[in-house]
């Protein structure tokens, strides 16, 4: 009951964390999990320091913790995107840092097998099914785009995606970039495959240019009443967000250090922005970086948001996980 009032209070605003396993071969098995709690408490801890001050508590609406299945996340995230349908704008975003299960949780493995599809792949499943199962009272369009942002430039990474544009464009669209119509979810995993390979062009090593780039998922929904002729737009963003880890100033030089403080300041504008809505602030600084203008429509009003912030349990990212913690607890 409270919990519902806050949910409200705070405007829509949710925070899912989720612990990765440890890897096979992963060196250290010290952990900075203490524990987790059934409402969203988690307590951590750094493994390699002993005595007072050494445990905080965090609050989340939720926590996963290392055994969680990519379907148990779903779960609890499917009713967000059925409002969808409703016609609500839905943003679910991935922090962390590099390493901590953000591609994991949005997409997947790099080699995805259904029951290892991460959310992105369980949405638009549902959503065509869903839109299926209506079909006789409401027939649905369904648009994709997809943008990756780096270094405050937005580049549409569907731009040769094939499948033809729709007439689909609306206010929540990403302006400039293309728009491709799909209507099953073997239509979505082609264009993703498309999207994710002109990610690396240009890149020099796959791994180094995702992780310092936000890639945004967008899916606009456009339904008509078959009897009313009414009409019912609803959108999804799907935001993998670039690493959060700082970079050492000292050691960062040219083109590293440009791309760090991009991201800083687009991953601070991110946190401003949710916090100014989770607080009901009448100014929302949107302004402040591409990523926040990219989603400018589909953050606040009657958006809901969902983060996900992800851990890396490792002893070593004790410093990165509790400042990811934070971030996180500052927008909850
Ligand atoms: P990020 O995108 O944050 O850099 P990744 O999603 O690439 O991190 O995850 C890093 C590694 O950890 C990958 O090899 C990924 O498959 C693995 N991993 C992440 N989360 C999980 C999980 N919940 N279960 C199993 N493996 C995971
Ligand atoms: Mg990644």
């Amino acid at each position: 009951r409270l919990y519902n009032e806050v949910q409200e209070l705070k405007g829509n605003i949710r925070v899912y964390c989720r612990i990765r396993p440890f890897l096979p071969g992963q060196n250290s098995r010290q952990t900075t999990i203490e524990y987790i709690g059934e409402n969203g408490e988690l307590v951590v801890a750094n493994p390699f320091k002993q005595g007072k001050d050494t445990h905080r508590l965090f609050k989340f609406n939720k926590v996963f913790d290392q055994a969680a299945t990519q379907e148990e996340v779903f779960l609890d995230t499917r009713p967000l995107i059925r409002s969808i349908l409703d016609g609500y704008n839905v943003c679910i975003f991935a922090y962390g840092q590099t390493g901590s299960g953000k591609t994991y949780t949005m997409s997947g493995p790099s080699i995805t097998s259904k029951e290892d599809w991460g959310v992105n792949y369980r949405a638009l499943n549902d959503l065509f099914l869903l839109t299926q199962s209506r079909q006789n009272t409401v027939m649905y369009e369904v648009g994709v785009q997809m943008v990756e942002i780096y270094n405050e430039q937005v580049r549409d990474i569907l731009s040769d995606g094939g499948i033809w544009n729709t007439a689909l464009p609306n206010g929540l669209a990403v302006p400039d970039a293309s728009m491709h119509c799909v209507r099953s979810t073997e239509d979505v995993l082609e264009l993703m495959n498309i999207g994710l390979m002109n990610r690396t062009v240009g890149a020099t090593a796959l791994n180094e240019r995702s992780s310092r780039s936000h890639c945004v998922l967008s899916v606009h929904v456009r339904g008509v009443d078959v009897e009313t002729d009414s009409i019912l737009r609803g959108s999804l963003h799907l935001v993998d967000l670039a690493g959060s880890e700082r970079v050492d100033r000292s050691e960062a030089t040219g083109e590293r250090l440009k791309e760090a403080q991009h991201i800083n300041k687009s991953l601070s504008a991110l946190g401003d922005v949710i916090f100014a809505l989770a607080h009901k602030n009448p100014h929302v600084p949107y302004r402040n970086s591409k990523l926040t203008q990219v989603l400018q429509s589909s953050l606040g009003g009657q958006a809901k948001t969902l983060m996900f912030v992800q851990v890396n349990p490792d002893g070593d990212s004790y410093a990165e996980t509790v400042s990811t913690l934070k971030f996180a607890e500052r927008v909850s």
